[in-house]
């Protein structure tokens, strides 16, 4: 238990997940690293914890309800409460997302299965977490989440025929899902509104992870950095908002 603020980072074994879970730890907040391999999760616990932080790994597969509802349990029975909820677990769905090699996401040709299986993580993933989470959020004083979106989830970016993102592949899967993510986002904002719990969506920018073969520019530190701006809003801080490193972002 304790006084320290108590953060969980779904998908935070590596990556952005994992830079957000090292930030968040080194500003003294008790972190969660929820990751769907526990051996994966607990190499990750064990080098934070190496560097001073209070750190522990849970086994949380997004897509597993059994998971997902054992978590919420073992943070209610050793905190009883949740200040942090950083859903950050996601899947491009192809090898990568890099505009080159993300064929097998474009609308007309797209694969039923994989469209599923992208949304069962991005999508119907931060709900089953946030909703498990939700009662333990309501009892913190200041409850923070965050849904860790894309630039790609942008609708006014992405149907620019002048903007940069018009040169990307289109994709029927990931784009759409963090779309939905963004809705989500601020659906979530509004019924929470009245409980002082303040939702809010992020792109992270493009970052070298696994997720797109370290192609991405930005390193994991730099890509969560907006994420942990969100994640320790003061109480005057904003709601049903998409943001990136710069500031606000078009929907
Ligand atoms: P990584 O592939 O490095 O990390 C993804 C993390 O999510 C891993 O820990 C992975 O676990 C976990 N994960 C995947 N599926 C599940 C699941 N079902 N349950 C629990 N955890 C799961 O990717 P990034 O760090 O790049 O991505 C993190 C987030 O940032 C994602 O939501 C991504 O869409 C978003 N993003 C990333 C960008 C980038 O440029 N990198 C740009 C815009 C958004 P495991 O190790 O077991 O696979």
């Amino acid at each position: 238990a304790g006084s320290r603020t108590v953060a969980m980072v779904t998908g935070a074994n590596k990556g952005i997940g994992r830079a957000v879970a090292e930030e968040l730890a080194a500003r003294g907040m008790t972190v969660l690293i929820g990751a769907r391999d526990g051996r994966r999760g607990e190499e990750a616990a064990s080098a934070l914890r190496a560097a001073g932080g209070d750190v522990h790994a849970l086994v949380l597969d997004v897509t597993d309800t059994a998971t997902v509802q054992d978590a919420a349990k073992w943070v209610e029975e050793r905190y009883g409460r949740l200040d942090v909820l950083v859903n950050n677990a996601g899947i491009t769905g192809s090898g990568r997302v890099v505009p080159q090699d993300a064929v097998d996401q474009v609308p007309s040709s797209v694969d039923l299965e994989m469209v599923r299986t992208v949304f069962a993580t991005n999508v119907l993933g931060v709900i089953a977490v946030t909703n498990a989470m939700l009662p333990l959020l309501r009892r913190s004083p200041a409850a923070r989440v965050v849904n860790v979106s894309s630039h790609a989830a942008s609708l006014a970016l992405t149907s620019d025929p002048d903007g940069p993102f018009a040169a990307l592949l289109p994709s029927a899967a990931y784009t759409p899902s963090k779309a939905a993510l963004n809705a989500l986002t601020v659906q979530y904002a509004n019924e929470l509104r009245k409980d002082g719990v303040l939702v809010n969506a992020v792109a992270p920018g493009f970052v070298g992870t696994d997720s797109n073969a370290h192609t991405g520019h930005l390193t994991p530190a730099q890509g969560a950095a907006v994420v942990v701006r969100m994640a320790t809003l003061g109480a005057d801080g904003p709601t049903a908002g998409f943001f990136g490193e710069d500031g606000p972002l078009p929907w």
